[in-house]
């Protein structure tokens, strides 16, 4: 099966396409940029994929809201499905200047159902019904909840950051040619993932890489706002799932039943750096958490109803917080020229600090 999958530079990206390449039934073509969030060499750094796996796998540098670039993307490589994760991610970013997200979020993903519209046309019928154009999403897209309650599938949508706004409007566009074009289309929201090869803007490796530096801990606020955690192979595994049984025109909620404060999770990394990277100054690295002018238009808490999932589709979770946080973490300390060159090219840690986010 060949799969075109777009961002597969960034993130989720990464572990996803390395999970398909270790199947043989796929092969995979990259649609990505190369934005600040890539790393191209990601994929290259585990000895897991072999020389055989490299071979089904191909970059093609390009921006998706460039629809001359996708039109030809569809032409040359004539996929049996679509993933798209491609999109700008960091909420920070998207308030400081949202006109990139409409046009990668926006543009990119209209130009993206668009080929595919075109290119269901040139499919024989059982090719064509067997096409899925997987729409990667999260549950940002609902808004704020306060202290009680989940987002099911059916919450209305209520976006509050430009990011989130920009997603909202991709999803309703991936439905709607779904249901105006027939285009197979099935979009999942997803809670915040955490795991290897996330970019250091982030919160999880943001704050590792501080320990590491003895610098001062930022914390959104008094840390309160609550995530819903899930780690990135727990949603990779949930993307195969959907994209092997899941049903054209549906909406799936992935999340980690794993509700967690930023301050509770920064405590936490703290603590596993404590055992397996203890602070020069011996106290724990807890000491240096400091509060920071908080995000304008923080959502309070995100928090996944993954029902759906879980009964129609067999999925589960399989790990736990506990554990895969340590792992999580540890891949961080022991990976530190994979972070470092990202660092050392583009960014001064003491500019990260500003912009820490979860
Ligand atoms: P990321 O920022 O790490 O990676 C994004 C990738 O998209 C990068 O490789 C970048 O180069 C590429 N890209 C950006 N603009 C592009 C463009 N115009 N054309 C082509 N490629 C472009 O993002 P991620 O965290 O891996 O997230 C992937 C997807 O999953 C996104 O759609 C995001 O909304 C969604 N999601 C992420 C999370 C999370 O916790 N990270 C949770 C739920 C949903």
């Amino acid at each position: 099966m060949k799969l075109l999958v777009t961002g597969g530079c960034g993130f989720i990206g990464t572990n996803l396409i390395r999970r398909l390449l270790q199947s043989d039934h796929y092969e995979i073509i990259n649609l990505d940029a190369l934005t600040y969030a890539a790393n191209p060499n990601s994929l290259h750094m585990e000895a897991t994929l072999s020389a055989e796996a490299l071979n089904r796998y191909q970059l093609v540098r390009g921006d998706i809201a460039e629809k001359q670039f996708v039109t030809e993307a569809f032409r040359t490589h004539s996929p049996d499905g679509v993933i798209h994760l491609a999109a700008e991610s960091h909420v920070d970013r998207s308030i400081d200047g949202p006109a990139q997200f409409v046009q990668t979020n926006v543009v990119g993903t209209f130009n993206l159902l668009e080929a595919t519209r075109e290119h269901l046309r040139s499919l024989s019928p059982a090719d064509a019904s067997a096409f899925r154009f997987l729409h990667v999403s999260t549950d940002e897209v609902y808004g704020s909840l306060g202290e009680t309650g989940l987002f099911a599938e059916t919450t209305a949508y209520d976006p509050h950051s430009p990011y989130s706004a920009t997603k909202a409007a991709s999803d309703h566009l991936a439905r709607a040619w779904h249901t105006t074009y027939g285009v197979p289309v099935i979009v999942t929201n997803c809670s915040n993932n955490y795991g290897p090869y996330q970019f250091p803007e982030k919160l999880l490796p943001l704050m590792i890489i501080k320990c590491i530096a003895g610098e001062s801990l930022p914390v959104y606020g008094t840390g309160q706002n609550v995530r819903d955690w899930l780690h990135v192979q727990d949603h990779v595994d949930a993307l195969l799932r959907v994209l092997s049984a899941g049903v054209a025109g549906e909406t799936y909620n992935i999340g980690g039943d794993c509700q967690l404060s930023n301050l509770e999770l920064v405590q936490r990394v703290c603590g596993i750096m404590d055992e397996i990277y203890p602070s020069a100054s011996g106290e724990s690295h807890s000491s240096r958490i400091e509060f920071v002018t908080d995000r304008p238009g923080h959502d309070f808490r995100y928090a996944i109803d993954a029902s759906k999932i879980k009964r129609d589709l067999h999925w589960q979770p399989q790990h736990s917080i506990e554990t895969g946080l340590k792992n999580a973490v540890r891949w961080y300390v022991e990976n530190e020229p994979w972070w470092k060159a990202i660092l050392d090219d583009t960014y001064q840690l003491q500019r990260l600090g500003e912009t820490a986010s979860g």
